[in-house]
C-alpha cells in the first residue's frame, strides 16, 4: 500500500524503525531528555527563540486548534476567522462552541485570499485572527506576509494552524510574529496520528495563557508549560507518537531543514509538471507544497479513489463536501519520490482511458 495522502503520511524508515521498539516507561529522566531534544529541534525548525513554550498534547489536531482558542481567548474577545473550507469552518465552529464573538472572511473553493477580503475590516477592532496557513481542503497555501502584517497593524494576536505546513512549506514562526502555531504529529512531521504540537511565544503565554481562566482540566495549558519544564507533560502521552517524532525531527536534523523542504518541492513540481499531460485542472492560487488538488471535468473523482485503493493499493485523498466527485488531492509529503509520481499518473491515465 502506498500513501499520497496527508494525514497521515507514507512514514519514512526511520521512523517506522523507531516506533517498532519496546515503548519505554515515560516517567524517567530519559524520556525527559528525549522531549527535550525534540523540543530544542522543533524550536529551531520553527525558527521561534528558545523562549517559546511548547504543549504536547496527545489528541488530533481539532483539540489543539480548540485548545488554543479557549487558553488565549474568552467571551470579551473579539476575533477575525479565515474562512476558506473545512478547517477555517473549524475554528468558526470552536468559535460558537464557546461563545466567542467572531467575524468571518469566506472563501469560495476557488478564491484566492487577497488585501481586497481584509479592506472592510480596517476599521474594526479584534483581540486576535485564526487562520489554517494551507487549508488543506482546498491547497491554498495563504499569503502569510498579508495576514502578518494586518495583525501587526491592528497589534491583535496571530494563530496560525500550520498542521498542513510546517515542515512541508517554509515557515518562521518569529519573523511573521505569530504568536501560536498549531501542529500535528500526523501531517508535516509524517509520524502515526495522536500527538498534536504548539508552539506559543512569551507575549501569548504571560497576557493570555497564564491569566486565562480555562474551564477545562485536561487542556488547560499552564498545566502543560510547568510540566514541561522537566521535560514531562501533565497526563500521560502517546510515548510511542513521541519518540516517532523524535526520530522524523532527527532525520531533518540529518540532511538540513532547507534540503528536506526542497525534496517535498521537488515532488510537487514533479507532479504537477507531469499531471498537465492529463484532462484535468488545478486551482490557480498558491498552493502549499504538501499536496495537489487536482479536478476532473466528469464526476468521477470518487471512483478513481476506489479503484487506485482497491486495484493498485495505491490511497490518495478524497475531497469532502461539494468538490467530492470532482476533486482529488495528491501529498507529496513523506516517503515519496518523482518515480512514485510518475506510476501514479500512469495508472491515472489507464483508469481515465477505461472509463472513457
Ligand atoms: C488535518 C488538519 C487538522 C486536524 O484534523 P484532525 O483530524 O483533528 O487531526 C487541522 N487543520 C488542518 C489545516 C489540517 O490539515
Amino acid at each position: 500500500m502506498k500513501l499520497f495522502t496527508i494525514g497521515h503520511c507514507e512514514m519514512f524508515d526511520e521512523v517506522k524503525f523507531a516506533r517498532q521498539k519496546n515503548i519505554p516507561y515515560f516517567r524517567t529522566q530519559e524520556f525527559s531528555d528525549l522531549m527535550l531534544q525534540t523540543d530544542s529541534m522543533l524550536k529551531k525548525f520553527a525558527s521561534t527563540d528558545i523562549s517559546s513554550k511548547t504543549i504536547y498534547l496527545t489528541a488530533s489536531g481539532t483539540a489543539a486548534m480548540e485548545a488554543v482558542v479557549i487558553n488565549c481567548f474568552g467571551t470579551e474577545d473579539n476575533l477575525l476567522v479565515i474562512n476558506g473550507g473545512t478547517f477555517g469552518q473549524r475554528f468558526a465552529d470552536i468559535c460558537k462552541v464557546h461563545g466567542i464573538i467572531f467575524s468571518e472572511i469566506k472563501l469560495r473553493h476557488d478564491e484566492e485570499l487577497t488585501a481586497k477580503h481584509f479592506a472592510k475590516f480596517e476599521n474594526k477592532n479584534f483581540s486576535g485572527l485564526l487562520v489554517n496557513l494551507h487549508e488543506t481542503s482546498t491547497g491554498q497555501l495563504y499569503d502569510l506576509n498579508l495576514i502578518s502584517n494586518f495583525c501587526r497593524e491592528k497589534n491583535i494576536y496571530l494563530i496560525v494552524d500550520a498542521i498542513s505546513s510546517f515542515l512541508c512549506d517554509n515557515l518562521e514562526m518569529d519573523k511573521f510574529k505569530i504568536d501560536a502555531l498549531i501542529t500535528s504529529s500526523q501531517k508535516g512531521v509524517c509520524c502515526s496520528p495522536g500527538m498534536s504540537i504548539v508552539l506559543l511565544n512569551q507575549k501569548i503565554i504571560a497576557d493570555r495563557v497564564l491569566k486565562s481562566n480555562v474551564k477545562s482540566l485536561y487542556f488547560d495549558f499552564k498545566d502543560y508549560i510547568k510540566n514541561f519544564q522537566r521535560g514531562q507533560t501533565p497526563f500521560t502521552p502517546a510515548v510511542g507518537i513521541c519518540i516517532e517524532i523524535n526520530a522524523a525531527l532527527h532525520r531533518i536534523e540529518k540532511i538540513g531543514l532547507a534540503q528536506h523542504l526542497k525534496s517535498i518541492e521537488t515532488n510537487a513540481l514533479d507532479f504537477r509538471k507531469k499531471i498537465k499531460n492529463l484532462p484535468v485542472t488545478m486551482p490557480n492560487f498558491k498552493l502549499s507544497n504538501a499536496i495537489t488538488p487536482i479536478l476532473f471535468e466528469q464526476n468521477i473523482a470518487y471512483k478513481i479513489f476506489e479503484i487506485l485503493k482497491n486495484d493498485y493499493q495505491i490511497v490518495v485523498n478524497p475531497t469532502g463536501g461539494e468538490l467530492h466527485e470532482k476533486s482529488l488531492r495528491v501529498s507529496h509529503i513523506g516517503n515519496l519520490t518523482p518515480i512514485d509520481n510518475t506510476i501514479l499518473i500512469n495508472h491515472i491515465s489507464e483508469i481515465l482511458n477505461k472509463l472513457s
